[in-house]
């Protein structure tokens, strides 16, 4: 059944396949697992006569009146109006832009509406309803008079003959189907099985059943979803890696010439990866912490770790300015420290390096002990003499694959992976099931928290003002436009213009830069030089300088079209500014179009704590946008919702535990099933079976 494709299915020819095809659906079972995207109550319809203002419905009613009117005020533009109504009263409904509803609004037609009920000019109505027309007066057992489901339709599809065609696969199919969860499994989680499961999510008989078909569907996909992570986390137990030595003189010498103390955190953080870093097991660490809580300088007392245990480390960030900013921030740091009578040998690697060949020659000779640099890291010709460990700074930058290839450029090296999007943490032992994760939950001492103001659009030259006022006392700032060029269209302001107006206007007593993606990486790098140097005051800048730029001497930051951005990004760009021991300001500049934009800037207005921030976002956004869906294999939980079912994430985290530890590569009878459905999302898993 897996494999079978749809086409074979009775009423599906090779147009309608495609237009599944589209959908991510080719097959039968992929079919079968096409969920409803909500569920209509059609056992009991309101009457009209009810209905109240404000409310959802859905109704049972005949067309009275169906019309059709245009209105050509502005082109294109369509109205189409009809009277409806059953034998308790009438109501109007009215569509926007469909005007072909006008050839099945016919009088007499049955139809079933579902909507807002609103009230126009004195009188109730619905407008845009979504709508399903009856046949003639048939009242089928599928679409009336049960609870039925509503899909989103692939093209050439009507609710109907979507409904129907389901109904007839899961008639055909479902005595076939076997159940991948083994039966203890479910019995211990009182789950539903598969066929009672997919007859309930497509067709419930009641609302438990159906919630009951949710959470059992919810639960295999949390499984499938785990046991690749879980194994691979087996697997990285039984792979050794190397002992380092974790204490001693060149770490002391590092931390002792420090301009500051370690806070806490970062003490608490370094033991657990030194914990790591001293066992024969290969780390695998995920280091969270909100931006500038100092995670650079933990990552690079771990990479001294490595060196002067006789190895190299390697250091990737996301971008060439970042690269750059790290290497000259550590360097500076490792300034006048020996080890073993000499100096401390670095690289840097950004890809258009002009002695490339030279560098990657002393890399492999082990002339060099750190590298730091970006993706060119990931070049095929360079190797390493004996590369220990990796850091991975704004580890969300890079692709899973990327992230995967590095290491292979060591044998089983310790891997440190940073990131400034904190997350709750049972939701990140989940997501992240295959890493350990230590969090830095303090802010260095001493920091201010930042000011945050919001403006509208027309007060913009309040912000200026503030801004103007911090540049007279030396200090420097930014202003952060959405797109380079303007939109007409979207009615933003681009940074190349704003520069020009900005640069003769406002400020015109001031030195300003501009830096955006589109100048080559060498312009950008010399833009910031400047900055860093202030030789500018006021840098105008698209979100190229969004992570890790660290300016402690820049504290004001406008972001212009604020509502453009979401609510993660806008805390990573004011993680720009209060990166010294001066009060800084950030201004959102907008005005707020929509309900979401109000609440992201309520949401920055009202708090600095990263782990605050992302609890809102992913609230606001749900899970599969928070994290980009390929990154965590999300996308393959298509009903199941980590932010609302926890305890179940949890439950199914555990049961990948017990069955991995009891039948590593699910060769028993019982899990065999359930192997098959893993290979067959996640393809690459039989590798991971066979290194363990
Ligand atoms: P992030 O976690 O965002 O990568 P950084 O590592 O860039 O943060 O640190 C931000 C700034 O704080 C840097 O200038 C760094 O030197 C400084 N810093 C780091 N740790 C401390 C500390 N314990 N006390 C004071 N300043 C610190
Ligand atoms: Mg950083």
């Amino acid at each position: 059944m897996q494999t079978t494709s749809i086409q074979y299915l009775k009423g599906i020819g090779p147009k309608r396949a495609k237009s599944f095809t589209l959908r991510g659906v080719n097959t039968i079972e992929e079919l079968l697992y096409y969920f409803p995207r909500r569920y209509e109550d059609r056992t009991n319809f309101a009457k009209v006569a009810q209905l109240e203002e404000g409310q959802i419905y859905t109704i049972k009613v005949q067309v009275l009146l169906g019309a059709q009117r245009n209105s050509w005020r502005r082109r294109r533009f369509s109205i189409t109006e009809a009277k409806v109504g059953d034998n308790t009263g009438k109501l109007s409904c009215i569509w926007f832009n469909q005007p072909y509803l006008g050839d099945y609004l016919k009088i007499g037609a049955s139809v079933i509406l579902y909507g807002k009920v609103e009230r126009y000019n004195g009188k109730l109505q619905m407008s845009n309803p979504e709508y399903e027309f009856l046949d003639s007066q048939d009242e089928d057992s599928l679409n009336v008079g049960r609870i039925v489901p509503i899909y989103t339709l692939p093209q050439g599809f009507s609710q109907r003959s979507l409904r129907g065609l389901i109904k007839n696969a899961l008639d055909e199919f479902l005595p076939k189907v076997g159940d991948p969860l083994p039966f203890d499994l479910r019995a211990r989680h009182n789950l539903l099985n598969l066929a009672q499961s997919l007859l309930n999510i497509h067709f419930p008989q009641d609302l438990i059943l159906q919630k009951q078909a949710h959470t059992r569907i919810s639960f295999e996909e949390f499984l499938l979803f785990q046991l690749p992570l879980v194994l691979r986390k087996l697997n990285r137990k039984e792979r050794a890696g190397t002992q380092h030595m974790v204490e001693g003189k060149l770490l002391d010498d590092f931390i002792s010439r420090l301009s500051f103390e370690l806070t806490g955190a970062q003490q608490k953080v370094l033991t657990e990866i030194k914990a790591d870093m001293a066992s024969t097991q290969a780390m695998q660490r995920l280091l969270q912490g909100d931006v500038g809580s100092g995670k650079t300088v933990v990552a690079t007392i771990a990479c001294l770790i490595a060196i002067h245990s006789g190895h190299q480390a390697a250091f990737m960030a996301p971008t060439e300015i970042l690269a750059r900013q790290h290497y000259d921030k550590i360097s500076s740091q490792l300034d006048g420290l020996t080890f073993k009578g000499r100096k401390l040998r670095l690289a840097l690697l950004v890809g258009q390096d002009k002695e490339k060949q030279k560098i990657f020659q002393e890399i492999k000779e082990g002339k060099v002990d750190l590298v730091i640099g970006t993706h060119a890291l990931l070049q095929e010709e360079l190797s390493f003499k004996n590369l220990s460990f990796i850091v991975i700074d704004e580890q969300h930058k890079f692709g899973v694959g990327q992230r995967a290839l590095l290491p292979k450029k060591g044998n089983n090296p310790d891997v440190l992976i940073m990131t400034a999007t904190p997350i709750p943490r049972t939701l990140a032992i989940t997501l992240y099931g295959d890493l350990d994760i230590s969090v830095i939950n303090q802010l260095p001492l001493g920091r201010i928290p930042i000011k945050t103001l919001q403006f509208n659009h027309a007060d913009s030259h309040k912000a200026y003002a503030l801004v103007k006022q911090e540049l007279k006392l030396g200090r420097q700032a930014y202003i952060i436009y959405p797109v380079i060029e303007e939109s007409y269209a979207l009615d933003i302001a681009g940074a190349k213009k704003m520069f020009a107006e900005l640069k003769a206007g406002e400020f015109k007593d001031f030195r300003l830069g501009l830096i955006h993606g589109k100048l080559k990486t060498q312009e950008q790098s010399e833009v910031m030089l400047k900055f860093k140097n202030k030789q500018l005051d006021l840098l105008i800048s698209t979100t190229i300088l969004e992570v890790g730029i660290d300016i402690p001497n820049a504290t004001c930051m406008i972001i212009a079209s604020a509502e453009r951005f979401g609510l993660s990004q806008l805390h990573q760009l004011r993680g720009r500014i209060g990166r010294g021991k001066l009060q800084s300001f950030c201004m959102l500049v907008s005005d707020c179009p929509t309900e979401d934009a109000k609440a992201r800037m309520s949401a920055m207005v009202a708090s600095g704590d990263g782990f605050f921030i992302a609890e809102e976002d992913l609230k606001i956004r749900g899970p599969g946008e928070f994290f980009g869906n390929r990154q965590h294999g999300l996308a393959e939980l298509r009903i199941a919702n980590p932010l609302v079912q926890m305890q179940l994430l949890k439950a199914a985290r555990e049961e990948a535990i017990n069955l991995l530890n009891q039948d590593a590569r699910l060769i028993e009878r019982p899990h065999q099933l359930l192997k098959a459905k893993l290979l067959q999302r996640f393809p690459e898993y039989e590798k991971l079976m066979l290194v363990g």
